[in-house]
């Protein structure tokens, strides 16, 4: 019996989005009836993104307001999404860029409580939170509790939902669609980059298997420790990971024989 389940994400919403691509991604989802997560950079800075004339505010904040009518869930995806390089360790080993982890608890508290104030002004109080780079770390979790209602992470590796710290995490360890027979998976997707190999790809996946994707109110959020397992699993899955630890433990038993 095939008891897996699929949540799609998309990052990167922003002024300067690729509207008509978030528009065919629109169509697309309105006729399987996926509602998915959307990961919304409130102020956003990152030149990858300025992809268009930007939208107004109201152009804007209407079209997050009409996509969580339609029953998406809107994450706070970091503040001006500005990466900068760093080797600080991530809760998400995989990337070496970070707007948030490794840096100062004040720092990552005042992008928090500034990116939180532009939702709030529009009425709007994201339920999750999305880390540019999947870059963030305790302190990170600490600013989000102290600053927001924010209490769910789309991020990690796992087989299904589990909590830790006082957060639910709603594993993500796809970006394209594979099948698996049990889980629970989120495929995260960039629409600002999709080419029209990716749209034909998803529009297969959706029209096959539509009837496996869910959206995060039909999750059981689940307080259970992430296991072991998973935690290993994750150091394989999130392969730049793996190979930053490869290239790590080689390093240190050079230095060994150096010594
Ligand atoms: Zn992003």
């Amino acid at each position: 019996m095939i008891q897996s389940r699929y949540l799609i994400r998309l990052d990167d919403a922003c002024h300067t989005m690729d509207l008509a691509k978030w528009e065919q991604l629109e169509t697309v989802f309105k006729e399987f009836g996926i509602r998915p997560i959307v990961g919304v950079i409130p102020n956003n800075r990152d030149k990858d993104f300025f992809l268009r004339p930007a939208l107004s505010d109201s152009q804007f904040w209407n079209r997050i307001k009409d996509w969580r009518q339609a029953g998406w869930d809107i994450a706070m995806h970091g503040y001006e999404h500005i990466l900068i390089p760093t080797g600080a360790r991530s809760l998400v080993n995989l990337n070496a860029r970070t707007e948030f982890a490794g840096l100062p608890y004040g720092v990552q508290e005042e992008k928090i409580r500034k990116g939180w104030e532009i939702f709030r002004a529009q009425g709007i109080e994201p339920k999750i939170w999305i880390a540019p780079a999947h870059s963030f770390d305790n302190e990170t979790l600490r600013a989000l509790a102290n600053m927001t209602s924010i209490r769910i992470v789309s991020d990690t590796f796992a087989f299904g939902t589990y909590g830790c710290n006082g957060f639910s995490f709603i594993p993500q360890q796809l970006w394209k669609f594979v099948f698996f027979k049990r889980g629970t998976w989120t495929i995260c997707l960039h629409p600002n980059s999709m080419n029209d190999k990716d749209f034909d790809r998803l529009y297969d996946a959706l029209a096959k298997h539509h009837e496996l994707f869910i959206s995060v109110s039909d999750l059981d959020m689940r307080s259970r420790p992430r296991s072991l397992f998973e935690k290993i699993i994750e150091r394989f899955w999130f392969n730049k990971g793996l190979i930053h630890s490869i290239s790590r433990a080689k390093r240190s038993i050079l230095c060994l024989f150096r010594s």
